[in-house]
Parts: C-alpha cells; structure tokens; sequence
C-alpha cells in the first residue's frame, strides 16, 4: 500500500486522473487509509462500494448490493438519478459558486420552487441538516425576543428524549444520549428536554419564556418511533395556544418518505419553521434549508446569519431538479404504496425473532427481540447482498430509494427472511 500512496501521489492524481487512481486501490487498502488517517468517528460497514445506480451499489470487488441505507434518507431519489446528473452537469459548465455577495437566477428560483413544495413563505438555504437546525433556533430565539417579548438571554426551547438533530455542539447538548455529549460540554443553555409522543408533558413543559417546540414527527435515528395518532395535530394546537413556535426537523422524513410530502401532512400539523436537508440535494450534493413563515424568516437582518456555500447555484440547480423530479413522479405515492408491500412483506415473515414492524410509507424500522446477535445478523444481511444498518432499540432501518424496483423490494423481503433464518 505504501507503495502505491508515494511521496508522486500528486502528479499521478494530476496527470493520470483521480478517477483512474482511486480505481486502482484495493477495497482493504481503503478501508486501511481511512482507519490510519481519518478521524475514528465512525463505525461503517466492510463494504467499499465503487459504483452506484438507482437503488444497487456495487463493491470494489463487484459484488451487488441492494441499497436499503439510502444514505439516510438522502438518496430517496436513487443513485445518480438521470436528470439531476444532467442537470449538475449542464450546471458545472455554466456556474457554480458564487458565495451570497452577489446574486443568482438559481437562487431565486430555488427559494420559490421550496417555497412552493413547502407551502412555506420564506426560506433561508444552507448546507447540511445540523445547520438548517441551528438556523430554526437562531430564528425561534430572536422571535421569542422580538416578537413575543422574552425578557433578553431567557428564551427557552422545548424538545424529546429520543431526539436526533445532528452533531453541532448545541445541538448535542440537548440530546438525551450520553454517548453524543460525554466529554464534549459544556453545553448551550436554553433547551428543556420532555417525553416524546406525551402531549400533557409538551403542555406542562411550557412557559411564558419558551419560544419554540422542537420535535421530529417521527423519530427516525431514534428507532423509527412513530407517535400515537393525534400527536401531531395535539403539539400544533398546544403550540398555538400557548404562543410557541412549531419547528418539525424533516430532513430525514420529509419529500415523500413516509407517504406524504412532509410527515406534519398526515395530520395537517402545518409548522411555523421547517428545517429540510437530505434527499433535497437529490443524492449528489448537501443541501438544506430552515423554511418558515414570513413572520419569522424575516427577522433575519444582513449580517445576522450566513454559509459561504449556502445556496450556491450548483446546489440550487440540484435542488431545483430533485424538486421537480419529487413531484413529477410523484414520490409520496410511491413511498406510499411500497412502504405497504414492504411492511406486510416482513410482516409475512414467519420468524420467531421479529418483534414488531414499524413504519410509514418507507421510512421502516424491523425491530427484532433482544436476544439475536444483532452483528451477526448485520453480517448476514452483508452475505444475502442486502445493506441496511441498526438504529437504536434493535431496529433495523429500511429506507431505500423511493424509486426503487419492486423486483428488488421482493427480493428484500426474501433476503431478510434468509438472514433471520440463518442468525
Ligand atoms: C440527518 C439528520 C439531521 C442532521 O443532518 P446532517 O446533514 O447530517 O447534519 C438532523 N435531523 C434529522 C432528523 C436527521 O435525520
């Protein structure tokens, strides 16, 4: 290996291609230059995957996988989707970035079109989903200050054990993990942890100085935890009465991925900040949003908040395509109608060691009992050619692109059935 990653590393990229050279690094070498030189943050599966369309990855050795990781969610488009490649590419030709000191045409029809998918009024655009929740909080504070007339410092934020957000150090200094903050304080005050999918804990929880609720409609990261029917519609209504903000953190259910184009939609929970991210960059670039009404986007003034890459016109043009493409093909349907053939698939398993099924559209979560290997069961879904990865809880979470073939969700079914045979 070392022989390869000389000291002509440089001219080799530069002349041969870096195309050319990645290809001729071996799947172990690979994972032993990220083990030697990367930060350690990380835990991925053995698989060096080389190459990728619509739902199927394939190794550097060329064995085939079906791809029901989806890059969390942010592939819900497929892999390489035809016409946002086209569109990245026609794209890179043209422009590419710009930084917010001057203005695009991308970046105006962006906002629109988010704007109009969303049913928002305003959006700020930004890159990854811990940023467009960082940008949900900055706002919520200078509303709760501004508008509702919190004493100055006091604003406070209500969010669920359970949650996922990201990994700023605000944002993890309100999870409930320990494993996210140990040793990472101290912490952003201001935030006030309740009960998830408990409405008389979010009601008591509120006070004359919290400004905001922050919740995901359905906790993804935290085991595909799906709340009692009503919830939604329950933190809307306590929300308004008390004069708090609605913040629901889609960037991993919304653009159809559980059947509607948002989760809120389920029970008309419309928001009042939205933050988005993921599939919005149509599986090839970051990018996300804090999305909102015009009461609250627009008490950001020049200078209160900004990105160097936030809505540069490479990312708008991307998002503008997987946009249409959402809509176009029409996504939540899709997420709809074969997150249900998934679920009864599994459902249908005749296997001792499923606990319970969860999910909505295909966003799903395969629990399983306690006592299997979880693992174990890992490597065998690796061995059947099937990706997916553990959540907490010992859920197996099943979220492949929403474009993906029902051959292959058949085939899916069959696998995960082998594997639990098998562990
Ligand atoms: C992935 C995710 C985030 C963080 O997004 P990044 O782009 O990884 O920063 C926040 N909230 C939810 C619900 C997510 O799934």
């Amino acid at each position: 290996m070392a022989i390869k990653i000389g000291s002509d590393l440089f001219e080799r990229l530069r002349h041969r291609g870096v195309s050319e050279v990645v290809s001729g690094i071996f799947a172990r070498e690979s994972i032993e230059l990220v083990d030697k030189y990367g930060a350690r943050n990380y835990h991925p599966l053995p698989v060096n995957v080389a190459r990728a369309e619509g739902s199927r990855v394939w190794d550097s050795d060329g064995n085939e996988f079906i791809d029901c990781i989806g890059a969390y969610s942010a592939v819900s488009h497929g892999h390489l989707n035809r016409f946002i490649v086209e569109t990245a590419e026609e794209q890179l030709r043209k422009l590419s970035l710009t930084s917010r000191a001057l203005h695009s045409s991308e970046l105006g029809l962006f906002l629109e079109a988010l704007c109009l998918y969303t049913d928002l009024d305003k959006a700020c655009p930004i890159n990854s989903g811990a940023e467009a929740i960082e940008t949900c909080i900055k706002l919520a504070r200078k509303w709760g200050y501004s508008i509702k007339g919190i004493p100055a410092e006091k604003a406070e934020i209500i969010v669920a054990s359970g949650n996922f957000h990201g990994r700023t150090t605000t944002i993890v200094g309100f999870s409930s993990e320990e494993a996210y903050k140990d040793q990472f304080g101290p912490f952003t005050p201001g935030f006030k942890l309740i009960d998830f999918d408990n409405l008389k804990a979010l009601d008591a929880a509120i006070t004359d100085q919290t400004c905001a609720v922050l919740l995901e409609p359905i906790q993804a990261e935290g085991g595909v935890i799906i709340p009692h029917s009503g919830y939604l519609a329950g933190v809307r209504e306590i929300c308004t009465r008390h004069k708090v903000l609605l913040i629901w953190d889609e960037i991993q259910t919304g653009f159809g991925r559980t059947g509607k184009r948002f989760a809120w939609q389920w029970e008309d929970a419309k928001p009042d900040l939205m933050a988005v991210g993921k599939a919005l960059g149509g599986g090839i670039y970051p990018v996300s949003a804090a999305v909102g009404s015009n009461e609250v986007l627009e008490l950001f003034k020049p200078g209160d908040h900004g990105s160097t890459f936030g809505g540069n016109p490479l990312a708008c043009a991307i998002g503008l395509a997987a946009l249409a493409e959402m809509v176009t093909e029409n996504y939540a349907d899709l997420a709809e109608s074969k997150g249900k053939y998934l679920r009864a698939g599994f459902s249908s398993l005749d296997s001792g060691k499923i606990k319970e099924v969860r999910g909505k559209g295909l966003l799903i979560g395969l629990e399983v009992n306690s006592d299997v290997d979880g693992s174990d069961l890992t490597r065998r879904f690796i061995g059947e050619g099937l990706l997916t990865k553990e959540t907490r809880h010992n859920t197996f979470r099943f979220a492949p692109p929403l474009t993906i073939e029902m051959e292959l969700l058949e085939s899916v079914v069959e696998k995960v059935g082998r594997a639990l045979r098998d562990c």
